[in-house]
């Protein structure tokens, strides 16, 4: 008993650590896992300011997606902000208001028309605050969130539909309106049919991200990249089914970059390839992941404790996810982890001794946030471990292991069709 309970323990601990480092390795940190720095920038909430250095914006980049556009603001530092629209009743405008920020030469303006953003024009308000208005065509909703390193403030924009964009996304004629497809999930419907059209296959990290590194030095991004590479060639030859890799060469990409990615090939799955890590070097095993918030507070709250931060910053992070996991399609990504999970294991322990079964899980992953088709991540073995590192960066492991998710993914199609 108190041997299962400690094993409790540690499986969860192992989870949240798993989670921080991935999320740390990836590159982006939640709100929950804050920097400490910019805990002294936020703590000024009522605008005493001290003599701040003030925050510049160095760049806004934007994605049009078929059924929203994402803004990205870029800043120098992180500060806070504040967002409303003007007039309610018009419905056209958003005010994004940045304490502590000033103008300089070098973040431009963006004239878009996508049919759903026309343009963002940065502005000084006052001594303090800096004014992004963001001008719309017919504004639904909104969301915004920021991002770390660097800092970004996200702006999601959901409209009725769009006018200009059919001539760039040459499907749109036959996508439903965002209202339909709340209530009928028509993009189910499709794959029900057993028309996986495209898949996108995204190798982790990559560039100035290494992900883990095991031992004798494997990297992460080689092996995922390898893995990926190998996948995407045998989804082709075998399933006849059209691949997107997010990366094909040694590049970093930020994580909101890549669900994007598949989102605007309208692709119909995305698997994101990863190598595992872990404190114990024992640990070894293959485990897939889709996207979750965490179940119990229990877990929220050793969330916080390991992360040393505030149970209200990971309920923060919570209701961020609840916010963006609208479209997510929890069922079938469970579903697809369960497929490829239980395929991969087979296939690798058909030809190795000593791999482990660690299950589906699921997490607060960034990677996954935003995919609004079945989406998962598969930690395909440790790094850490000195056995599977070396099984790592073996071409005939890597084989067999893009051969399991292979299969993984033929079997989640076959299931679709019956
Ligand atoms: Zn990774």
């Amino acid at each position: 008993m108190q041997n299962d309970i400690s094993k409790l323990l540690l499986a969860r601990r192992a989870f949240v650590k798993n989670i921080s480092m991935l999320l740390a390795s990836l590159m982006v940190p939640s709100i929950a896992f804050a920097s400490k720095s910019s805990k002294k920038n936020n703590k000024n909430e009522d605008g005493n300011s001290q003599a701040l250095v003030p925050a510049h914006v160095t760049e806004i980049r934007h994605w049009s997606n078929p059924s929203y556009t994402r803004l990205s603001i870029t800043l120098n530092q992180e500060t806070s902000y504040k967002h409303r629209m003007p007039d309610a009743k018009a419905s056209n405008q958003i005010y994004i208001d940045i304490r502590n920020a000033a103008l300089v030469a070098g973040a431009t303006d963006i004239s878009v028309g996508d049919g759903l953003l026309k343009s963002a024009r940065l502005s000084k308000l006052n001594a303090d605050w800096v004014r992004l208005v963001v001008n719309v065509e017919i504004l639904k909703k909104y969301e915004i969130f920021p991002f770390y390193d660097p800092y970004r403030i996200i702006l999601d924009i959901h409209g009725e539909g769009r006018a200009g964009i059919a001539k760039n996304e040459d499907n749109i004629h036959d996508r439903p309106s965002a209202v339909e497809e709340k209530k009928l999930e028509p993009k189910r419907e499709r794959t029900k049919q057993g028309k996986i059209r495209r898949i996108v296959i995204d190798p982790g990290h990559g560039g100035k991200d290494p992900g883990a590194v095991g031992a004798n030095g494997t990297m992460e991004k080689e092996v995922a990249l390898a893995i990926g590479t190998k996948l995407a060639e045998k989804i082709k030859r075998e399933l006849g089914i059209e691949v997107v890799m997010t990366r094909t060469t040694d590049v970093f990409i930020p994580l909101q970059e890549r669900t994007s990615i598949a989102n605007k090939v309208e692709a119909d799955m995305f698997i994101s390839i990863h190598a595992n890590a872990s404190p114990n070097k024992s640990t070894a095993g293959i485990e897939s992941y889709y996207l979750n918030l965490a179940k119990t507070d229990k877990v929220a709250q050793l969330a916080a404790h390991e992360n040393g931060t505030s149970l209200e910053k990971v309920s923060t992070l919570q209701a961020i996810l609840f916010d963006l996991m609208a479209n997510y399609k929890l069922n079938d990504s469970a579903h697809l982890a369960d497929e490829v999970q239980r395929a991969l294991y087979k296939k690798v322990t058909s030809k190795y001794q000593g791999s482990k079964n660690l299950g589906v899980k699921q997490g607060p992953f960034f990677v996954l946030v935003g995919a609004t088709m079945p989406s998962i991540l598969v930690e395909t073995a440790f790094l850490s471990n000195e056995m599977e590192e070396a099984r790592l960066s073996d071409q005939l492991y890597q084989e067999t292991t893009a051969d399991g998710i292979l299969k993984g993914i033929g079997s989640y199609i076959m299931s679709l069709k019956g």
